[in-house]
């Protein structure tokens, strides 16, 4: 290290002495350049996959009215009751930062009159979403969610096609460990029959189980099944199961799902208790898990959301969707190590002499614009310093602009892996690299 460049070193850590040093809030955290082209890659795959299935990108604001996930989410779950950062506006305007994106989506869906335009809407999303939750390795306060929604169909197909999608995708970013949850929580009409035969059961049980149990036994019932207190686990196996009080129609429904599943060789696992954290799901719910992700073991959850809209004063639209969790999958995705971000610098231009500089900046501007990365020194300086510079960036190659090669109308690229060197002539460096790095330009 230089010595200007220990001295500026040194006077970062007085200076971090000196004040305390502003740390980012619990429960978030920076993604740096290290992990950041791998969580590219993922979403690239993520885009991949969508397109290919005919989902298009929406983009909701991370601001939503309050009221918009106490109406969708359900005022006794977790999230409205604990978890949500609220605050009021100057103007007096409740708002929270989304929890989710279902009922966003669902909002725009609904504001912007997409149902007037017919037909199924396929829908896809990525960003941050946020719950004051307790923080601990794949549990964040700000997480993020790739997720898609189909709009405007009933069709047990749709349910379908939507599992044998996200296995694909799994697929694709080299996830394998992982096991399909199936389950189906009817309609509001067999469900009410179920909350009933819940209820009964449950008022036999209630005093052996946790405090939020006892309340919810009271307020909404199904929100027993998501307890995770281990206590309390043997006690809700045995309450009866909604699978047995799923009326003719949504029998018949899930009937289909399976075996249309089976048709398309997506493997599942049936789980009566699988009701998930939110009160808007109708018949299929789903969650995928990982064995490698330890506790916080959820890859990603979702399912059918028929009545949503409606909660939201729209005309009835038919939904599914999914909410994948992309900090968890990241994680398994790292496990996996099929996949590896692909941040290598394409080329460094070195040049020699204050006279070499005109030509070193008008290449590394050709080679930026044909989309090829390039990086150029500020500072004049030797070869040999300029060489190393180009390997502690990882650069692929250098481009070498000194005397000989202005004399000469040609330019050295070395290939900073094989340490092989050619001369090139400078309006052909591009196209070169393009061949040597195998990619076209953008
Ligand atoms: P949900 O919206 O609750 O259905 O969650 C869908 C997925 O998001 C879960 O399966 C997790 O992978 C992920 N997820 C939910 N909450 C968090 C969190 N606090 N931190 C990280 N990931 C989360």
């Amino acid at each position: 290290m230089s010595r200007p460049a220990r001295t500026y070193l040194r006077r970062c850590r007085e200076a971090l002495k000196k004040v305390n040093p502003i740390r980012s809030v619990k429960g978030t955290r920076d993604l740096l350049p290290a992990e950041t082209a791998l969580w590219q890659r993922v979403e690239e795959e993520a885009r991949r996959v969508f397109v290919a299935y005919n989902f298009r990108e929406i983009r909701t604001p991370v601001l939503e009215p309050t009221v918009l996930f106490a109406r969708s989410v359900g005022a006794d779950t977790d999230i409205v009751t604990k978890e949500m950062y609220t605050f009021t506006d100057r103007d007096n305007e409740s708002l929270t930062l989304r929890p989710e994106a279902t009922a966003s989506v669902v909002r725009a869906y609904l504001e912007h009159g997409l149902y007037n335009e017919g037909g199924i809407h396929k829908l896809y999303y990525m960003g941050p979403m946020f719950r004051r939750e307790r923080p601990q390795k794949g549990r964040y306060r700000q997480f993020y969610q790739i997720g898609a929604e189909v709009l405007g169909s009933y069709h047990p197909s749709i349910d379908a096609e939507f599992l044998e999608m996200l296995v694909l995708f799994l697929e694709r970013v080299g996830v394998r460990d992982f096991a399909l949850l199936l389950n189906s929580v009817g309609c509001p009409k067999c469900r009410a029959e179920y909350v009933k035969a819940l209820r009964r059961a449950l008022e036999r049980v209630k005093v052996d189980l946790c405090a939020d149990c006892q309340r919810r036994a009271a307020t909404n019932p199904l929100r027993v099944l998501d307890c995770k207190v281990e206590a309390d686990q043997p006690i809700i196996e045995k309450l009866p199961h909604i699978l047995e009080h799923l009326c003719p129609e949504c029998q018949q429904h899930f009937d289909r799902v399976t075996g249309e599943l089976k048709q398309r060789g997506v493997a599942y696992q049936i789980t009566p208790r699988l009701v998930r954290g939110l009160d808007y799901y109708t018949r299929t719910t789903f969650e995928i898990t990982s064995s490698v992700l330890g506790a916080q073991n959820a890859l990603l959850g979702g399912g059918r959301y028929d009545g949503l809209a409606e909660m939201l004063g729209g005309p009835p639209t038919p939904g599914f969707g999914v909410a994948i969790g992309q900090d968890r999958l990241m994680l398994a995705v790292e496990q996996a190590a099929q996949l590896k971000g692909e941040d290598q610098l394409a080329a460094y231009v070195a040049w020699m002499g204050e006279q070499a500089l005109p030509l070193a900046a008008q290449l590394a501007q050709d080679l930026r614009r044909q989309g090829i990365s390039a990086e150029l020194g500020y500072e004049p300086i030797k070869l040999k310093k300029s060489l190393s510079v180009a390997n502690k960036l990882r650069a692929r190659f250098a481009v070498i602009i000194g005397e000989g090669e202005l004399a000469s109308g040609r330019c050295q690229v070395k290939d900073m892996n094989t340490g092989q060197q050619e001369e090139v002539e400078p309006a052909r460096i591009a196209q070169y690299l393009q061949e040597k790095l195998g990619k076209p330009s953008v």
